[in-house]
Parts: C-alpha cells; sequence; structure tokens
C-alpha cells in the first residue's frame, strides 16, 4: 500500500499529500489515506522482517518517500511482566517499554515520520507546540537532521525536560500558559512561517507514527494480536491509531481476529476523555489540567471524542487515576519489572491495577501496558516515597541500621 492522499475523517473529502490539516469544508481532521497493499502477507512479512531494526521496517505502512533518519527510533523491547501480573491477580501482562527510544519516550516515533515527510515537503526548520517530550524529540531529530528547530512549552515544565531540550541546541519558547495556549500560538504562528510544525501543519503525518507501536506489539508477540491494551490520552493520537495500526495490520493479512479491548488511561486533573466517555458523550469538555502528568495535559484533546468513541467499540473504557494513585503506579510498575516510567506510565499502571480490581479482567486474557516515557524525565514526583539510610562508614552503623530497618518493616 501507498499514501494516496490525505482525507477528512468527517466528511470523506480529499486533498495532496502536503502541509495541510483541517479540512476546508467541515473544519474536520485530515488523515493520510492509503492505496489498498498492493503486496500479499507473505510478501509483506517478508519486507518487514528483513527491513531495518527501527520503525522503518513497516515504510509500507507509513506516508513517506524514502524512509529514512538519522536518529532511528523504535523496535523497543516487549518484555513480560509477570510479577506485576502476579500483584494485581493478572494472568498474562506484557510492557512495552518506549523508555528505550532515543529521547527516552514514544514521541521518537510521531517526530520521525513527520521530520521526514517535512523535509520531503520541502521545510526547512521544525517546530512544535509540546507538553515536553515532543520538544525533547523534535529537538533532537532536528539536531541529527541539521534543521533549525523552535519548540514552544507551557513556561512550568518539568525543568529536567527543558534542559534536556536546550541540549540539543532547538530554540526553546517557553510560553506563559497552558499546553491549549501554547498550541493555538502555534497555530497562529504556522499561518505566518514557513516552518513545519510537527503537531500542527504536517500532524496528519505525525499521527502516523503511532501505528508503529501497534505494527511492533503484533510482530513481537509472534504476529498476533493482544485481547486488551492499556495506553494513555493526552490528545487522543497515540490511543487511536494503536487500534489502526492492528486494523491495518489486519486488514494485510499479518494478522487475524478482532480488534483488543482498548482501555484509555487519563489523569483525574486533567480527564476530558475519560468524562466523555463516563457521560456516553461524542465531544469533550475542554478544562484546565491540574496533574502532576504533565506529559498528558492537554485539556481540549483534539482526537479525544475518536478516542472514547474507540473504547466505546471495543468493550474497553477510559479511567482517570488521581495523583497519588499515579506516584504508586510509577513505583508498583518499577518495583515488580525494573521499568522507572514518567507519571504517563503511572498514570497507565494505576489504570491496570484500577481495571484489575475492579475486575474487569479475565486472567485468561494477554494484556499490553503501552510505557510511554522515561521515570528521570520526572523525577520529582517520587521524592519522598522512600527512605534513604544515612550512616556512620563503620560496620557497626550498618548493622544498627538494618537493624532499625528490620524493625521498622515488620
Ligand atoms: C505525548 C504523550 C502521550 C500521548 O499523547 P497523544 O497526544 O494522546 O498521542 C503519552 N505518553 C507520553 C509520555 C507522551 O509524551
Ligand atoms: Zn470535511
Amino acid at each position: 500500500m501507498s499514501a494516496e492522499a490525505l482525507k477528512c475523517k468527517e466528511c470523506a473529502a480529499t486533498y495532496p499529500l502536503d502541509a495541510h490539516y483541517v479540512c476546508e469544508r467541515c473544519f474536520g481532521p485530515l488523515e493520510v489515506a492509503y492505496t489498498k497493499p498492493e503486496l500479499d502477507a507473505a510478501e509483506l512479512k517478508r519486507r518487514i522482517q528483513g527491513g531495518p531494526l527501527n520503525l522503518w521496517r513497516y515504510a509500507d505502512f507509513l506516508p513517506v518517500e524514502r524512509p529514512q533518519s538519522a536518529l532511528p527510533a523504535g523496535m523497543t523491547p516487549l518484555v513480560r511482566a509477570d510479577r506485576l501480573a502476579e500483584r494485581l491477580g493478572l494472568g498474562e501482562v506484557w510492557v512495552k517499554n518506549e523508555t528505550t527510544n532515543p529521547t527516552h519516550s514514544f514521541k521518537d516515533r510521531v517526530v520521525s515520520v513527520a521530520l521526514r515527510r517535512s523535509v520531503e515537503l520541502g521545510f526547512e526548520t521544525v517546530a512544535c507546540a509540546s507538553t515536553g517530550n515532543l520538544a525533547n524529540s523534535v529537538a533532537a531529530h532536528a539536531a541529527a537532521a541539521g534543521l533549525p528547530a523552535y519548540v514552544f512549552i507551557p513556561a512550568n515544565l518539568e525543568e529536567e525536560k527543558i534542559l534536556a531540550t536546550g541540549a540539543y541546541g532547538a530554540k526553546v519558547v517557553a510560553v506563559r500558559g497552558n499546553y491549549d495556549d501554547v498550541n493555538r500560538l502555534c497555530m497562529e504562528v504556522s499561518a505566518e512561517r514557513p516552518w513545519a510544525f510537527v503537531n500542527v501543519n504536517v500532524r496528519p503525518y505525525y499521527a502516523e507514527g503511532s501505528k508503529t507501536l501497534a505494527f511492533e506489539i503484533a510482530e513481537q508477540l509472534g504476529w498476533e494480536l493482544p485481547s486488551r491494551i492499556v495506553a494513555p490520552i493526552a490528545s487522543g493520537s497515540l490511543f487511536t491509531k494503536l487500534a489502526r495500526g492492528f486494523e491495518e495490520f489486519t486488514d494485510a493479512g499479518l494478522l487475524s481476529g478482532e480488534l483488543p479491548v482498548m482501555n484509555g488511561a487519563q489523569a483525574q486533573g486533567c480527564s476530558p476523555v475519560a468524562e466523555a466517555f463516563a457521560e456516553n458523550r461524542n465531544f469533550c469538555r475542554p478544562v484546565k489540567p491540574d496533574t502532576i502528568a504533565k506529559s498528558l495535559a492537554i485539556g481540549n484533546p483534539a482526537d479525544g471524542p475518536y478516542a472514547a468513541d474507540l473504547a466505546r467499540r471495543t468493550g474497553g473504557a477510559v479511567d482517570a487515576v488521581t495523583d497519588d494513585e499515579i506516584r504508586a503506579g510509577i513505583r508498583l510498575l518499577a518495583e515488580t519489572t525494573g521499568i522507572f516510567t514518567e507519571t504517563a506510565g503511572g498514570v497507565t499502571t494505576a489504570v491496570l491495577a484500577k481495571l484489575a480490581a475492579r475486575g474487569d479482567i479475565d486472567p485468561s486474557e494477554r494484556v499490553v501496558i503501552c510505557i510511554t516515557g522515561d521515570g528521570l524525565k520526572t523525577i520529582d514526583t517520587v521524592r519522598g516515597t522512600f527512605a534513604v539510610h544515612e550512616i556512620e562508614p563503620t560496620v557497626e552503623a550498618f548493622e544498627a541500621g538494618l537493624e532499625t530497618e528490620l524493625r521498622a518493616a515488620v
């Protein structure tokens, strides 16, 4: 298959494959439409397996002409998490560990595709509106490609994310406002300047990058579908494109069976999609975010209604968890898998725990949770959640310390 046009998700009007993101007729969002696969499943599988060990192995399903990047992303580990499953009373749980991407979040996937397409469209400067991880990723991939980058972020972002972005040489623009203010500003700037804003004017290409997460999960499970996915929702793009990835592989004959049950995860301090799901609405009421899960703090999510609909269609749900549950989720994942995640992964793990406690998950299910970012980026959230034992440098002090620790533990 190959990319054929940009198509309106609402009215199906089509446009050429350039830098457009809204339908001129109905203002609906545009996405990439493809021709039917020309190759049979065996040939497609052979091409994938013979491809590079990064997301470009799925180039037949991506909207670029020359698949390449100077900072390859993807092919992250899918690890079986038996200790986590046991702790929650579940059968089979797998963790898709996206922290191993070049800038430690799943955003390297979407940026790879958006940046490549932007270069093909002739853009010479890249930019983005970011809740943090995207800024990091755009800055790094632009540096590797030798392109100037402007990243727009809310001024109150975690310092770790700001520092790690500036280090790549990107121009960091800290906007006094929340993400939704940043996004609106970027829409206005993108109308004025010939820049590729990866999640604004080239958003249809950006969004396609998320499908590769689903492609990898299926390939790593031995070309099988999981029964359930738990994934975080900010704008809802990742969540909806995961399902699209499974559908495209199924349509191409690479997989068979039903879509997985799709469970979305949000923070209670910013849960417009969970609210729309709970109230059975087909629109999201914008909220003012107030949560430690800053990477998910989008109060007016562009793909929110599609995400809520997907959860309904697949028999899933969209749940929200408190900041305390998020901290507990981070610790639970770290203690049972050795994977230290940022707050977004805490949200996802906490929602898994909630589904397990509610009895929503059958022990026979194969569940995959998507851990989308690294704990070192939100290190402050674990401060004070454990004790550090300071002692004098003597064996006696150590033995005495052990005793108190043992006493404290009983
Ligand atoms: C961006 C992001 C997401 C999901 O974002 P969507 O806008 O819903 O695609 C999830 N986790 C992390 C860590 C992110 O940075
Ligand atoms: Zn339209």
